[in-house]
């Protein structure tokens, strides 16, 4: 008999979810359908004895070619009525991570984050040094309109009219973190960030520790939300830093690290995985778009609570 071991995988598309009294029944079997087609792909590869790095940039790929999800394709409209880009990727076995800020055009800023990591001497690329090179490795560069979706522009002209954002119009990001059957961590995040941003804001999401980090020693994160909140409480690096140091499991660690977003005046949500394939999605907004598949092989997908 073959013994199989185990592996773990999570994902989030964004704590900005659709109102539940807004929401259709088409809307809502599309983002399902999403975040499952997603997690089939991450799960394939890691059911298959691949690795966790690969898994999660299947899963976050996907996501960005979706439109419904705030990354990639579906990324929101700056103030400038751009589209600026942010993701960032960890390995937990070498802590070897990239990453990209305030792209444009690029089809895949979760491919190039990766490329960072693997074909640069650095950590983190931002703005025309990092398209250029995209280029120079020949990832797919599209055109503006590649990235117009009739939702986000809406969003825009609400946030640009009115100061009572809804969770919706104020969040998004996509993310996935995962245990290989080798034991090994990944981390990998990639966002539009948020809606009416003035051009050149970076988030919480390529900030490794911020909105993307992960151990082999301790857990895998990816966080979404406010990003400055995110930033200011070095939110995925605390979590990691909880488990190292202070001993409680990883439910414990994930809520306090939101509770403390909370506290500041942040809103947001996480996913995180750690060395032993447990799993913990908190958030503080009504809903997370959210997956995952367990060490036991069962599987999960919600929005709201
Ligand atoms: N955290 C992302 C950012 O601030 C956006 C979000 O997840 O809502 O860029």
């Amino acid at each position: 008999m073959i013994v199989r071991k185990k592996f773990a995988l999570a994902l989030h598309g964004g704590a900005g979810t659709v109102s539940p009294e807004q929401i259709t029944r088409a809307l809502e079997r599309d983002l399902r359908a999403g975040l499952q087609r997603s997690l089939e792909a991450g799960r394939g590869i890691l059911r298959d004895g691949g690795s966790s790095l690969d898994a999660v940039v299947a899963a976050v790929r996907l996501l960005e070619d979706d439109p419904l999800f705030n990354a990639g394709r579906g990324a929101v409209f700056t103030s400038a009525g751009t589209h600026e880009m942010d993701a960032a990727i960890m390995e937990g076995r070498t802590l070897m991570a990239g990453a990209v800020g305030s792209v444009k055009g690029v089809r895949n800023p979760i491919l190039l984050a990766r490329a960072v990591m693997e074909k640069s001497p650095h950590v983190l690329l931002a703005g025309p040094g990092a398209e250029d090179f995209a280029r120079e490795l020949g990832h797919e560069i599209v055109d503006d309109e590649y990235f117009y979706t009739e939702q986000r522009w809406q969003a825009l002209e609400r946030v640009r009219n009115t100061s009572n954002l809804s969770d919706q119009d104020r969040h998004g990001t996509v993310g996935a973190v995962a245990l290989d059957q080798a034991g090994n961590l990944a981390a990998a995040t990639s966002t539009g960030g948020n809606t009416n941003k003035m051009p050149g804001r970076i988030g919480d999401t390529p900030i490794i520790g911020a909105g993307t980090y992960a151990n082999n020693a301790t857990c895998a994160v990816s966080a979404t939300g406010d990003g400055e909140f995110f930033i200011r409480a070095v939110a995925a690096h605390d979590l990691a830093a909880l488990l190292e140091y202070r001993r409680i499991t990883l439910a414990e660690a994930a809520k306090s690290v939101i509770d403390k977003i909370g506290r500041l005046g942040g809103t947001g949500g996480l996913i995180a995985v750690d060395r032993a394939g447990n799993i913990a999605l908190p958030f503080n907004t009504t809903g997370m778009y959210r997956a995952f598949v367990d060490i036991d092989g069962a599987s999960f997908t919600g929005i709201y609570r």
